[in-house]
């Protein structure tokens, strides 16, 4: 709090309890014991006070109103305090959640794409995060064996190859076993449902 501040929340004292009496020196001493905690956080504190059935009607001790307070210092922000949106399906997310959840949200964005474009309907995006990291990967390399199946124009063919291929590489990368067999189940976008 800045010197105003407490000043100000004197003031605030005052105005509920009549015999709370600020001059300089109390001023000062009470600057120098809430300065370093955050002005709101003590207003609140005085506000909770002020209700109090039992010492509402006492002139709140600085040891109260600082209870279980952190000072501004002292607040440390830790990973789990940090939430971001994914910005593909919106899912509020920690810090520790986003590294999981990126990769797999954006595999299942793009199954859900070719389902729409080769299928014309959605998947079922639920199931495929409850699969386990194998039988997701399956499941993503199937569907783009089966896109490569449906798709008439080479160029995209290719891509959709590309696509595999990478997924491939980096499952090998990661000490996923994967079958050489180009076509891992192509229909299995079907029977994930
Ligand atoms: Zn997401």
């Amino acid at each position: 709090m800045t010197k105003n501040e407490v000043k100000t929340f004197m003031l605030r004292v005052k105005s509920y309890y009549q015999s709370f009496i600020i001059d300089e020196f109390k001023t000062n001493e009470w600057f120098n014991a809430l300065k370093d905690y955050d002005n709101s956080e003590v207003n609140k504190r005085f506000e909770e006070h002020l209700q109090s059935e039992t010492y509402g009607q006492y002139i709140p001790q600085i040891s109260y109103l600082t209870k279980f307070l952190k000072k501004v210092g002292e607040k440390k922000v830790t990973p789990a305090d940090i939430f971001i949106n994914c910005s593909i399906c919106g899912k509020r997310l920690s810090l520790q959640e986003q590294e999981d959840h990126y990769d797999r949200c954006h595999d299942i964005d793009y199954i859900n794409w070719l389902s729409e474009k080769y299928r014309g309907k959605p998947i079922n995006k639920d199931k495929y995060w409850e699969l386990e990291d194998t039988a997701f990967y399956r499941a993503f390399l199937g569907t783009l064996a089966w896109a490569m199946e449906q798709e008439s124009n080479v160029m995209k063919q290719e891509m959709y190859n590309n696509i595999y291929q990478d997924v491939k590489l980096c499952l090998q990368g990661k000490g996923h076993e994967i079958r050489e067999d180009r076509a891992i189940e192509p229909t299995i976008i079907n029977s994930i449902e």
